[in-house]
């Protein structure tokens, strides 16, 4: 049975947990699912936690599977009524993160299956193919497209993104969830042990 449990939130570097064991950062446009899927892997209702006031704007960490690894939980993004200084400290605390954390393995990408790939994903690939890791896309909500659809967005995506791991996850249907944990701990946890 998945379990999680909070560890603490944090804004700048000093304020991380100590850089050891492993780490994987999940993020995603505001409403895509993330927090959903968080619940589904974990399954509990932990994402909450990131939901409540003062936590959204925060990187926020999970040990994962009896401390297996990390995951770190990065605010939302995309949200138009944001201002100028809160996009700033947005880019500031996820680009620091993300360039500097050395136990960081790879970064998840939550995108709603019905959404296009934007500049805001081409940024974080950019910081992450800076450092060569490895970037995963989870699309959610796939039970509001058909068969058909579905297999198209994907094709989009990887397209568009140039990425080739793309997942396809219900939360609402519970579906999906387990391959793309499966290729996690395989291919992004195991490695590293
Ligand atoms: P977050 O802002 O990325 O953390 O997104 P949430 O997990 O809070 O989800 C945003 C909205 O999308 C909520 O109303 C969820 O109930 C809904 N939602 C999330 N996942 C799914 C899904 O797989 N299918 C459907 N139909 N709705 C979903």
């Amino acid at each position: 049975m998945p379990s999680a449990r909070f560890i603490k939130s944090a804004v700048h570097p000093h304020e991380y947990p100590p850089d050891r064991g492993l780490e994987i950062a999940i993020a995603g446009r505001s409403n895509a699912g993330k927090s959903s899927l968080i619940n589904l892997m974990t399954g509990s209702r932990i994402a909450k936690v990131s939901g409540t006031p003062g936590k959204t704007r925060l990187l926020n960490f999970f040990e994962m599977n009896g401390g297996k690894y990390t995951l770190v939980d990065m605010p939302g993004y995309g949200f138009a009524a944001r201002s100028g200084d809160e996009m700033h400290d947005w880019h500031q605390m996820v680009e620091s993160y993300l360039a500097s954390r050395q136990v960081l393995r790879g970064l998840l990408l939550v995108m709603d299956i019905r959404r296009e790939w934007t500049k805001d994903e081409d940024m974080l690939k950019g910081f992450t193919d800076h450092r060569g890791l490895p970037m995963a896309v989870v699309l959610t909500k796939s039970d509001k497209l058909s068969r058909n659809e579905i297999q198209k967005a994907v094709a989009a995506l990887k397209k568009k993104s140039s990425l080739n791991h793309v997942f396809v996850v219900s939360s609402l249907k519970k579906t999906g969830h387990v391959e793309f944990e499966e290729w996690l701990y395989e291919n992004w946890v195991k490695p590293a042990l």
